[in-house]
């Protein structure tokens, strides 16, 4: 009797064990699907949904919404607030969709999948945008929710969420990088792109195996004529797939860090070139274009140092160009390492001017000398109003701040004619010259005016007279 209950007992007590298990297994198995903050799934979990129709090769249209205020709700209110913050956002977004297609599939960021391609996926950033059209309110603070989104469509840019994800999540940074509220991907423009990936490997190898080359496009003084120096243009020469522009392999480069010796090969065949054309007696300049990375880099100006005592380049004769852009996202190391450039003697430009987002009072800040009006705006100054307005104003902008004003990308006399009324200082274009290898700008400048070193001679025939008076004392 007594074992029977004793028996009795334990199975009761089994029976509750299994329960208790089972209880905690499906509470593990849903967090592990599931975010604690919002209750939305997660990565894995949207993963599950998305794996059938994925599989059976539906269009979706994938789009990851990155909250760019959670970091600074998190740092000055607190973690309470950013969790508050999160699920108010959670319950704007996942009545946009289908149950189940919401998801925050990383600390800041949620993944709204809507059936459809591209013209769906606009319509659904659409109605995000608006969903955070009011702030939050969060105890009594109204917070604004900002955020970046970036889209992907399966099939076409991938079959499995986790790319899909990665190259939606990728996209949205762009948003945040570009300053537009949505961006699609595209593969040209993705560092983890397989085709990047190789090229990215074979980079290493390019410069030891002198597959890199760095071609030169004339600069030309409006108002003379004169030829004043030229841009150095690197190119690859790929044993597979043949002669590679800069925009199939900079992105590549910076992101495997090969770019510090990228940069350090142009510089020093530009430096060295440069000072060769000097010795001749032209009077010539040549820029050359730096990466975010590079000043990044705590040597980078030891080595522009090392590269101009080596080829005696007059610092003065040198030009680095930088995009605003990556000025302003390094913000701290690169402050330091542009002040000590700039106390070598060397000029900074700024890049691509106009396309960026940096302010009047930045620009005032930074050791810059010389600005290069951004080709977009070029293109059309004769026809587009606005645009002849706004290359005119900088044009004005960059005078104003004491700064030279160079224009890219002049293809056309008018242009040209156009830019002199303006009082734009130099321009560099198709109209002048493509960029081409030192043999050919060497040829090209033969029949050219060029800006000579005035005094060379006398400058040459006063250290000859230095000499001898130093030998007879
Ligand atoms: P960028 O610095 O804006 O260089 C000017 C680009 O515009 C060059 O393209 C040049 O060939 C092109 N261009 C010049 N004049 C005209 C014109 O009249 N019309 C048109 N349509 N295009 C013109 P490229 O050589 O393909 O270089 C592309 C970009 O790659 C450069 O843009 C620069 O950002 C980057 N790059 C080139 N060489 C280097 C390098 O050595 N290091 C780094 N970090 N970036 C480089
Ligand atoms: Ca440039
Ligand atoms: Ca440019």
């Amino acid at each position: 009797m007594e074992t029977a209950a004793g028996h009795a007992a334990s199975a009761i007590h089994n029976v509750e064990l299994v329960r208790e298990l089972r209880e905690e297994a499906t509470v593990r198995a849903r967090q592990a699907l599931h975010d604690d903050v919002t209750d939305l799934p997660n990565s894995r979990g949207l993963a599950e949904t998305l794996q059938r129709p994925l599989f059976s090769g539906s269009r979706l249209a994938v789009l990851t919404i990155r909250i760019d205020s959670l970091r600074e709700v998190n740092e000055t209110l607190g973690r309470a607030m950013g969790d508050e913050l999160l699920q108010q956002a959670a319950s704007r977004l996942s009545p946009l969709t289908e149950a189940g297609w919401c998801a925050k599939t990383a600390t800041d960021e949620f993944t709204i999948v809507v059936r459809g391609g591209y013209d769906e996926a606009q319509g659904m950033a659409e109605q995000v945008i608006q969903a955070f059209d009011a702030p939050v309110q969060c105890a009594d603070v109204a917070l604004a929710i900002t955020a970046g989104i970036g889209i992907v469509l399966a099939p076409d840019h991938g079959r499995e969420t986790e790319i899909l994800l990665r190259r939606a999540s990728l996209a949205a940074s762009r948003s945040r990088v570009e300053g537009t509220k949505v961006t699609t991907w595209a593969a040209d423009r993705d560092p983890y792109d397989p085709q990047r990936l190789a090229i990215a490997a074979d980079l290493r190898d390019a410069i030891p195996a002198g597959e890199l080359q760095v071609h030169f496009q004339p600069q030309v003084d409006i108002e003379s004529g004169l030829v004043t120096g030229a841009e150095a243009l690197v190119r690859w020469r790929h044993p597979r797939l043949g002669e590679l522009r800069p925009d199939q392999f900079i992105a590549a480069a910076e992101y495997t860090g090969a770019i510090d010796a990228l940069t350090e090969h142009v510089l020093s065949v530009a430096a060295h070139t440069c000072a060769g054309w000097r010795e001749q007696g032209w009077d010539l300049d040549v820029s050359v274009n730096l990466s975010a990375r590079n000043l990044a880099n705590v040597t980078f100006a030891d080595m522009v140092e090392s590269i101009l005592d080596e080829t005696g380049l007059d610092p003065a004769a040198l030009t680095l160009e930088l995009t605003e852009s990556s000025i302003m996202t390094e913000a701290e190391g690169a402050m330091n390492t542009l002040a000590a450039i700039h106390d070598l003697g060397v000029s900074l430009s700024i890049d691509d001017f106009g396309t960026g987002y940096s302010s009047l009072a930045h620009l005032r800040k930074l050791p810059v000398s010389e600005i290069k009006i951004d080709k977009s705006f070029v293109f059309d100054l004769t026809t587009s109003h606005s645009d002849e307005a706004i290359v005119r104003s900088m044009v004005d902008l960059g005078h104003h701040l004491g700064l030279t004003v160079v224009v890219e990308g002049v293809e056309t006399v008018e242009v040209r004619r156009r830019l002199a009324e303006m009082g734009a200082d130099r321009i560099q274009g198709y109209l002048l010259s493509r960029p081409m290898p030192v043999t050919a700008f060497e040829q090209w400048i033969a029949d050219r005016p060029v800006r000579m070193a005035e005094l060379s001679t006398s400058e040459a025939e006063t250290s000859a007279a230095d000499r001898i008076a130093d030998r007879e004392r």
